[in-house]
């Protein structure tokens, strides 16, 4: 098991390395929430373990950007805090359980193991960008009122443009990540796929357009800002 813990207190930081290390865990040690941040998305481990307080973003930003980055990786919030409200919103911010210091080595462990068992379970089931909707348990488009199914590859590329939306793709990341490193793929299949998504947005009468950005790639638009809060 691959462990990333996130928490500025460096000597309950090493004693929590030390305990997992003896459990045979495999451990890496940060001490800020941008560092915690930069290694979860590396999307490298079973469990993060994830201290509420931190300089830099705390924890609750680092699990929120996490789960908006698509990486779900199970996450047990550290705090000293206590109160309901609390837990409440570590919670809404995408941890998966919550534990307040001080606490035992017991409880630690078998909190742990309680979320590395629903790994794999632990699956985000939708993605959302402007008005659309992806269902990522049978690839289904929705846009309001309407739907359409994507093909595997389709789905491959929108699920990796709506993960990183405002940001552009390039046609090779696009290619390693969807076709793979070997095999039939070209550039051209990358525009073919833009292509049949781009039909797709239309049907929807989706606000969403993929644009296609000089020399980076594509990249995802909401062509309409969201309406103002009454
Ligand atoms: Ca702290």
């Amino acid at each position: 098991m691959n462990v990333l813990i996130v928490e500025d207190e460096v000597n309950l930081a090493e004693a929590l390395a030390h305990i997992l290390k003896d459990q045979h865990w495999s451990v890496d040690v940060v001490h800020d929430g941008n560092a915690g941040l930069s290694y979860g998305l590396s999307d490298a481990y079973d469990v993060i373990v994830l201290d509420l307080m931190l300089p830099g973003i705390d924890g609750m930003e680092v699990a929120r950007r996490l789960r908006a980055k698509g990486i779900s990786t199970p996450i047990l919030m550290l705090t000293a805090r206590s109160s309901i409200k609390d837990k409440v919103s570590g919670l809404d911010c995408g941890a998966d359980d919550y534990m307040t210091k001080p606490f035992s080595t017991e409880e630690l462990l078998a909190r742990l193991r309680a979320l590395t068992r629903r790994t794999g379970e632990v699956v985000l089931d939708e993605l959302q960008f402007g008005d659309l909707t992806l269902d990522l348990s049978n690839m289904n488009l929705t846009c309001g009122a309407r739907s359409v199914h994507l093909s595997q590859r389709e789905g491959d590329v929108m699920k990796l443009l709506m993960k990183t939306p405002k940001a552009a793709l390039s046609k090779e990341a696009l290619l390693t990540r969807v076709w793979g490193t070997q095999g039939e793929s070209s550039a051209n299949n990358v525009e073919a796929y833009i292509s049949f998504l781009r039909k797709k947005l239309n049907f929807l009468n989706s606000r969403v357009v993929i644009s296609t950005i000089r020399m980076l790639g594509y990249r995802l638009d909401d062509t309409e800002p969201p309406a103002e809060q009454a």
